[in-house]
Order: C-alpha cells, then sequence, then structure tokens
C-alpha cells in the first residue's frame, strides 16, 4: 500500500491515516472528481524540481471548470499546496496526486453541484509506471476489446475520476491477457491512446500521433515530445492512423507523466520494428528525461525547483 507522512485536504496537512471522507461522498458514488498526476524529479544540481507544475494545475481547473465545478482555492495556493506536500513528505523525487470532488451532502446526481468541494493532495515514491525494464526494452501491448469513448460521451479535455471506468476495464483485460498495457480504439477504429498514455508511431522517420480533435488526453507529455521532437528536428504529423499502421510502423511509444517515455516493441503480437527501441524514441526518452532533471537548459522553464 502506498504510504506517506502527509496529506493536504481542504487547506491543512494532515497525518496520512487522518486523510478521510465520508462514505456517502458524491464523488464516490458518480465519479465527479478531477485529478492530476503530477512527478517532481531530483535535479542535476543536487535540488529537485516539479515538472510542468503550471500546466498540470491549469488542467484541473480546465477539467473542474468542464464539469461545472468550482474549486475552492486559487490555482497559485494549488501549486503552493504541492510543493509543501514533497516537502512535508522529505520527498526528493515523487508523484503528486492532486484530486477535486464533490463530497458529502446531497446524494442525487446533479444535486451533488450544490455539496462542498474537497481538494486534496497527495504524494508518495513512484518508480518506472510501466516497469523500468519496459522503459529501456519496451513493452507488450494489445488492442483493447474497449473503445475510447466518443468526444460527446468522454470530456476528452478533462481527467475526471468516473472516466477512468473506461480505462480500468482496459487495462484489467491487457493484463489478465498477459499484455503490459492497452491500447484503445475511437469509435471510427482509429488509434486513440492507451488507458492513461498518448501513443506515437515513428514510420520513415516521421513522428506522428492523433491530433487533439480525436478522443484523446491533451497530454502535458505529449506535448513536451512533440516540442523535444521539433527542437531535435524530427518531422511531425498530428494525424489520425490505423490499427495496422501500428503493426507497419519502424517505432512506437506511449508518453504520460507516470508512464514517462515508454517504448512499446509489440502489438498484438506484431514485432514492432526490429522489437526493441528504435533510434528515434531513443532519443526523444534520453532528451525527456534531461528535461526532467533540469540538464537541458532550454526546458528549464518546465521546472518548479524546491
Ligand atoms: C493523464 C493521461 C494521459 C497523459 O497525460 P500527461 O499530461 O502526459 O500525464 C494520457 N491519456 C489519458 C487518458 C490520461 O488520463
Amino acid at each position: 500500500m502506498i504510504k506517506a507522512d502527509k496529506i493536504w485536504i481542504d487547506g491543512k496537512l494532515v497525518a496520512f491515516d487522518d486523510a478521510k471522507v465520508h462514505v456517502l461522498t458524491h464523488a464516490l458514488h458518480y465519479g465527479v472528481g478531477v485529478f492530476e498526476g503530477i512527478r517532481a524529479y531530483k535535479t542535476a544540481d543536487g535540488r529537485s524540481a516539479v515538472f510542468r507544475l503550471k500546466e498540470h494545475v491549469q488542467r484541473l481547473y480546465d477539467s473542474a471548470h468542464i464539469v461545472l465545478m468550482e474549486i475552492p482555492v486559487p490555482p497559485e495556493r494549488l501549486e503552493q499546496a504541492c510543493v509543501e506536500v514533497l516537502k512535508a513528505n522529505k520527498l526528493d523525487a515523487g508523484y503528486l496526486r492532486p484530486l477535486a470532488f464533490f463530497g458529502a451532502g446531497a446524494m442525487g446526481v446533479g444535486a451533488g453541484a450544490t455539496n462542498p468541494v474537497q481538494v486534496m493532495v497527495a504524494a508518495w515514491p513512484w518508480g518506472a509506471y510501466l516497469s523500468e525494464e519496459g522503459l529501456k526494452k519496451g513493452i507488450r501491448a494489445k488492442v483493447s476489446s474497449f473503445t475510447r469513448m466518443h468526444v460527446n460521451v468522454n470530456m476528452v479535455r478533462a481527467k475526471v475520476s468516473g472516466q477512468y471506468v473506461n480505462s480500468f476495464l482496459a487495462t484489467r483485460e491487457a493484463a489478465m491477457a498477459g499484455y503490459e498495457e492497452a491500447i484503445l480504439l475511437d469509435t471510427e477504429g482509429y488509434v486513440a491512446e492507451g488507458s492513461g498514455e498518448n501513443i506515437f508511431i515513428v514510420k520513415n522517420g516521421v513522428l506522428q500521433t492523433p491530433p487533439l480533435s480525436a478522443p484523446v488526453l491533451a497530454g502535458i507529455t505529449r506535448d513536451s515530445v512533440l516540442r523535444i521532437a521539433k527542437d531535435l528536428g524530427v518531422p511531425v504529423k498530428e494525424e489520425k492512423f490505423t490499427r495496422d499502421s501500428m503493426y507497419l510502423a519502424d517505432e512506437l511509444f506511449m508518453t504520460g507523466t507516470a508512464a514517462e517515455v515508454t517504448p512499446v516493441r509489440e502489438v498484438d503480437n506484431r514485432r514492432i520494428g526490429k522489437g526493441e527501441p528504435g533510434p528515434i524514441t531513443k532519443r526523444i526518452q534520453d532528451t525527456y528525461f534531461k528535461a526532467v532533471r533540469g540538464e537541458e537548459p532550454r526546458y528549464r522553464e518546465w521546472l518548479t525547483p524546491y
């Protein structure tokens, strides 16, 4: 089980065991909570920094706006809370999980909108999400039998708790079938994304990822990778692609705050390229890890040192 010393909830740092909610918490029943996943890394100067904190906190408030939720503290306060939680837990690196949700009160689905909005930030040490070995050698993924929901079903710009039932079903199915991650197609059958990662293919030197008009989250890692690719002189295309174009790709990788830049070596039992992380994937992954550790001056603006 995840364990930490302190959790920030509704404006206060409390002991880990005291960060509790009522069983009639509206979000527990209907899933109307919005959350973020943020990482902090040790940096080359011997300190630590949160990666793209402002953008993550902004997306949390955007997610709240989409579900008509008013977060009772300003974004600046939440940014500060993220750093406070890292310090209170003496974490020089780790994963941050802010969550805002409708608390207890009314129980009607829509009536919950009048309930108090609770906000919390937790942090804990978290290694490679899809394994250390996966980061180095690539993972095996499977196209899911579950579909990424239509853009008028899931609010794709938002990280809303309830929407992750879809991701849960897809990852469980993939794991039970012996794969490390699921790849979801959209309602038209084009490749959308992983259960919690954006997806990229490389073909003939060109990097391609589905556009933001597809049912994909506007990943901050996706955005970082697009910028890095441009800076490395890798041509980029934001266009949808088919399932079989993954089979024929030279390289394939997934991106997310948790998954970082994880190469995929096999999809649906078809080897991708040479069955190992390709040269463009490796260059992008390497630059990404340098960026988060403050080893690339041009990406320093992405870091909030603490
Ligand atoms: C969080 C998430 C991602 C990755 O977003 P980042 O901002 O890179 O962490 C991608 N897809 C889904 C469905 C997600 O929930």
